[in-house]
């Protein structure tokens, strides 16, 4: 499919709760676009697997499914905006705190958004994909045990390395992110909304699928 995206347009937000395929789509457009996929999530695991102060500062916070201070997810971010023009945000901002500091570093850098994506789907649905959830820890990529295997259990179709079961993706843990995604993400639809940003996509359909909506959703932006 050939849709007229425009490079502006791919400074994008993927909003939406853990398990809706932010992180999926991003991996999508990333491989068909070029564009940096930065997931705060990722960055936050790498710090943890590397014993890093950043990561022993984070970890207690992610462990219990609640979200890590603004000041430190900020101060992470600003080197990570500087050096490329072209992204997708995958889980930042997650709050309307974490919003304005996105929002005064983009205009510093005259780097305006293309858009804000929200990815919807049912709270059953959410608990059911994390529960199947596997990744490669080392480059992001995710796949799931009943809608997207990979060819061999436990390993990566594209670099063969080990995938594991997130330690957040367990139930209890999971039932607090939904919760800490109620009360401090969810503004942010309302947020995005009144700057003209927001598309809304519907999350509970199959890959393929969610993938065709937000490259319509980019097109028309940027048409
Ligand atoms: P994710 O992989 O996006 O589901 O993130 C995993 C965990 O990392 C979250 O449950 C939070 O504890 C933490 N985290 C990721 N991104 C942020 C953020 N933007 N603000 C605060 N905490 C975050």
């Amino acid at each position: 499919m050939t849709v007229p995206v425009a490079w502006h347009a791919m400074r994008l937000v993927f909003l939406g709760p853990p398990g809706a395929g932010k992180g999926t789509q991003a991996q999508i457009l990333v491989g068909r676009f070029g564009a940096r996929q930065i997931s705060t999530g990722d960055i936050l695991r790498r710090n943890v697997a590397d014993g890093t102060e950043l990561g022993k500062r984070a970890k207690a916070f992610m462990d219990a499914g609640a979200l890590v201070p603004d000041d430190v997810i900020v101060a992470m971010m600003e080197p990570e905006l500087g050096a490329g023009a072209a992204f997708i945000l995958d889980g930042f901002p997650r709050t309307v705190a974490q919003a304005e500091a996105l929002d005064a570093m983009l205009t510093r850098l005259a780097l305006p958004l293309g858009a804000a994506l929200q990815f919807d789907a049912d709270r059953e649905v959410l608990i059911e994909r994390l529960a199947g959830r596997w990744t490669n820890p080392r480059t992001g990529r995710t796949y799931h045990t009943l809608f997207n295997p990979p060819r061999v259990a436990g390993i990566d179709d594209e670099d063969g390395g080990p995938l594991v079961q997130r330690p957040d993706d367990a139930r209890d843990v999971v039932a607090q992110r939904l919760a800490t995604y109620d009360a401090k993400t969810k503004p942010l639809i309302d947020y995005y909304a009144r700057r003209g940003l927001l598309q809304r996509i519907d999350g509970l359909q199959p890959i393929e699928a969610v993938t065709a909506d937000v490259l319509r959703a980019l097109g028309d932006r940027a048409a």
